[in-house]
Order: structure tokens, then sequence, then C-alpha cells
């Protein structure tokens, strides 16, 4: 049983008085037990973060920058290592594993590029022998909160830009599968990152808390569910902190009866099922314009029934397991749901059995049709490999139901016309939106952000949005007089 604790100023510290579990989900078999953090060791992390900032703070950014390099060149030649490590926690298939990880190596890259995008503004001669120039300076110690979906990818939203900007960073991950981001930390130290620069607290609300209300944390980034989102939103602001709090996805792909009905069919299995619709970027509701329907949904259902599942650790399959035995009680409860509230359950996932997992949390591909927007269904994020397909009659139908709903973060248009897709694009009240693309998740130098009930705050992560977001502005007026210029009562005014 692996013993898992926290990183705390470069060393790997003793377990902590309380522990969860931590389970292998393809064999619902506990692998090990995780420290959680009580208030005393989160104010010890706050500490070692905040005496490493004035240090790091004084680093220049071509340096940060050059260790974050390292790291990269490292995740690179290590990257099967840290991705058995996600699958073996989350369930999810190896080789989506890799691709979470190479998209969130996407953001320490572009955070190699900090010294330019640190580079304020000037003005020159802003006024007679005045000039006018702005700096972009680190926050101090800031905090990231980070969900089970992506053990390494989601962190990486948030600590290369913090880091790489000259804050110091305390991440605190999901109980479910903490192991990666401990990888991740002893990785940057091998890389020349110093003590107390990045560090992991591992633990639940009683940690969080912590970090939502001392005063030496200025920022909070938070990726997660809605509830929790608008909590750590209100708690952290009311704080004085800057908070960007990133939640929950009801994600629609629209088919418009011109789209092409096999790419249509082949991105959305993959957006549903993938990862086992643990994703916040899944999509999980089909809209079907006009007479499309039917045979997107016999389409749709041969795909869905066919999903290779199984160990996540084993090659060629499409999804694993649900994260833990209440995730799949969850999921599972909500099928059932659906039956009882009158959709259609086209393929029926529940209660498959995987031979030589038959203790693991899997549930196959579910497909419900007729299902309608009152439903629990349709209303609620599953997070679970569960397509719902609503049909409506036209395009303005599409839009009217999707801006209705509330969540914002992701959403997509199938089809062959550049006019309807563009009008989507401007119509669509939602933060992400894809062409013929069904996961739109943007690339690490724009920014990654939801609308609605799916991000509070004002900042989007990562991008540019992000370096705004772990910096403050600092806006400078010099001049160099000759002489005594006299005392000036009033408002200054340039000439
Ligand atoms: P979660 O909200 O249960 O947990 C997220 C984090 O909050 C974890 O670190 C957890 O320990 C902590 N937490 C849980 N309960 C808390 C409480 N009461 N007080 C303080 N902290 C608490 O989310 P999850 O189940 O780990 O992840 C799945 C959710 O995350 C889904 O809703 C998914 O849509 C969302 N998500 C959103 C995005 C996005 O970009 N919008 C990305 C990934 C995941």
């Amino acid at each position: 049983m692996r013993q898992i604790n926290h990183y705390v100023n470069g060393h790997v510290t003793g377990a902590s008085d309380r522990q969860t579990p931590v389970f292998n989900p393809a064999l619902g078999e506990q692998t090990g037990n995780v420290s959680l953090a009580g208030s005393q060791e989160v104010e010890q992390v706050i500490a070692a973060a905040k005496q490493a900032f004035p240090a790091w703070a004084e680093t220049s950014p071509l340096n940060r920058a050059r260790i974050l390099f390292r790291f990269k060149m490292m995740l690179e030649e290590r990257i099967d290592e840290l991705a058995r490590v996600i699958s073996s926690e989350h369930g999810k298939v190896f080789e989506d594993a890799k691709g979470e990880i190479i998209r969130g190596m996407e953001v320490v890259e572009f955070a190699c590029g900090i010294p330019h995008l640190l580079k304020g503004e000037i003005t020159e001669q802003v006024g007679r022998g005045v000039d006018a120039w702005s700096v972009n300076q680190p926050l101090g110690v800031v905090a990231g909160i980070s969900p089970f979906n992506f053990p390494a990818m989601v962190p990486m939203w948030m600590w290369p830009v913090a880091i790489a900007c000259g804050n110091t960073f305390i991440l605190k991950p999901s109980e479910k599968d903490p192991s990666a981001p401990l990888l991740v930390a002893q990785w940057l130290k091998e890389a020349g990152l110093p003590d107390g620069v990045f560090n992991v607290v591992n633990g639940d609300k009683e940690a969080v808390d912590v970090l939502l209300t001392h005063h030496d944390i200025q920022a909070v980034s938070f990726v997660g569910s809605t509830p929790i989102a608008e909590y750590i939103y209100s708690t952290a602001s009311a704080h004085g902190k800057r908070v960007q709090a990133l939640g929950g996805a009801k994600n629609h792909l629209v088919v418009m009866p011109d789209a092409d009905l096999d790419m249509a069919v082949n991105a959305l299995t993959g957006a549903a099922y993938g990862s086992a619709g643990e994703r916040c970027m899944a999509i999980s509701v089909a809209v079907a314009v006009g007479d499309i329907a039917d045979e997107l949904v016999a389409k749709l259902a041969d795909k869905a029934r066919n999903l290779k599942i199984g160990n996540g650790e084993q090659t060629g399959l499409d999804m694993g397991p649900l994260v833990t035995r209440e995730h799949l009680a969850k999921v599972t409860g909500y099928v059932d749901q659906g039956v009882e509230e009158g959709a259609t359950l086209v393929v029926d996932g529940r209660g498959i059995e995987i031979p030589g997992c038959e203790t693991g949390y899997f549930i196959g591909g579910c497909l419900f049709d007729h299902v309608t927007p009152e439903m629990t269904i349709y209303r609620e994020e599953i997070f679970g490999p569960v397509l719902v397909v609503v049909r409506v009659p036209d395009y303005v139908s599409a839009v009217k139901l999707i801006n209705a709903h509330e969540y914002g973060n992701g959403t997509a248009i199938f089809t062959r016309s550049g006019g309807a897709a563009r009008q989507f694009v401007r119509d669509i009240q939602v933060g992400m939106v894809g062409v013929n693309v069904p996961i739109p998740v943007p690339m690490a130098f724009h920014s990654f952000g939801g609308w609605k009930r799916s991000l509070f705050g004002s900042n989007h992560v990562h991008g540019m949005e992000g370096v705004k977001f772990y910096t403050k502005r600092k806006a400078v007026t010099a001049r160099w007089p000759d002489g005594d210029m006299g005392a000036e009562f009033v408002m200054p005014t340039m000439d």
C-alpha cells in the first residue's frame, strides 16, 4: 500500500493524521492512502512558499524560463511514466493520458516565452520631459485547486504561467488521483526549480478553506464542479483574493441537416465516450436539427454498442472505468432516472463486466433519444459516458436551447455551410466554440474558459489571460527636471 504525502519546500513530507484511500478504478482495489492536510500543515506550506517568493521574484524571467524549458524536455522523455501513473489512479486509457500531458506541456512551452510575454508598455514624452511606462509584477504566493479528471493537465493550466511570472505556487490536487502532481514536483526540482517555488498539499475542504482565507495567499485558481467553484469564488474573493473558478459543463454539439453525417457521428462518439465522458469539454448533448435525427441515432447506437472498454493501462481501448465506485453509482443513477423520466434508452451500458476487471468501476456507453429540456439527464452534468439526443426542428431552436442552459463551457456545430457556422459562432452564449471540431479546447497561447455558470471570475486560464491573472500592473510616470518646479496645487495635467 503506497503512502502519498505532501511536497513542501523541495521535500516529500511525513504523513498527516487524517488519510483517505486511493484506488485503481479498473481493478476496484485500494492501492494507497493519501494524507489530508490539517490547517497547521497548510500554514507551513504557505510559509515555505512565502519565504521562497522574494528570491524567485528577483530571478530574471529568462532564467525562470530556462528551468521550465529543462522541465519540458524531461517531460517529453518521461511522458510514458507519468501517463502510467495517471491511468492507474484515474482509469483513463494510456494514450489518452499521454494526450492530456501533451496538452499540459503546451502551457509549459507557452510559459517558456515569459521574457517576451511580461514586457510592459512605454510611452516616451507623455508630457514635456515626462515618460510613462507600465510593468507587470508577480503577486506573491498563489494557489491552485484542481479536479480529478485531468491530474496533470489542469494543474499545468495554472502553475507554469504562475511561476514563470515570478509567483510561488501551492497546488491542492484532487485526493482521488494525487500522484501525478507529486511526480511533477520532483521533476521540477530536478530541472533546477528552487525549493518552495512549487509545492503540493493534499487534502480536502479543510485544506482548501485555509488557502481561501489565508492573508498570505494572493490569488486562487480553481477547476472543478460548479457548486464548489461558486463557493471558492465567493469565499476567496470575500477574503480579498483574485479568483478564477472554472466549473461544470453540459456541452452541446449541433448536427445540422447538411452535415457530413459520418464525420459528425465519429466526432460525437469520441467526444461523448472518450475518457468515459469524464471531461469538462466532453459532448454530452447531441442536438439533431431537422430530419437528420433517425439516421444520426442509428449510427451513434452502432458506435456506442461497439466501444472497446477495459483496463486503461492496456492498449487499443476506447475508454476505461469511471474514477470511483461512488461516481459509478451516481452515473448509473442518472441513467435510471432518464428511463423513469421517459427518455428512450437506445443503448444501455449499465452492468457491463470486463473480464479480469470484475470489480472495476465500469459502465458501457449509454445513448438516450427523445430527451427534452425538462429532464434531469438534460439539465445536469452527468460526467460519464452518457450521450443524450435532443431533436429540434431548426437552427434557431438549437441556438435557443443551448443559450437557455445554465452552463456555457464548450459547444460545436457540424455543418457544410460557412454562413450557418459563422452565425452560430456569433449567436452562441458559450465560451469555447468548435466548427466541425467536437472538443474545441483552445491551444495554450489562446485562453481556456467557459461562460455562464461554467466560470466564476473574469479571467480565463493560460494564454495572455493567465499572464494577466498572475501579475499586477504598475504604471510609472517619471521626469528628470533640471531644478525645483515649485508646488503644484491643481490636478497635474500634461502638456
Ligand atoms: P470537485 O468540485 O468535486 O473537486 C474539485 C476540487 O475541489 C478537488 O481538489 C476537491 O478536493 C476540492 N473540493 C471538493 N469539495 C470541496 C469542498 N466542499 N470545499 C472545498 N474544496 C472542495 O470536482 P471533481 O469531481 O474533482 O471534477 C469534476 C468536475 O470538474 C466536473 O464538474 C467537471 O466539469 C469539472 N471540470 C471543469 C473544467 C473546466 O475547465 N471548466 C475542467 C475540468 C473539470
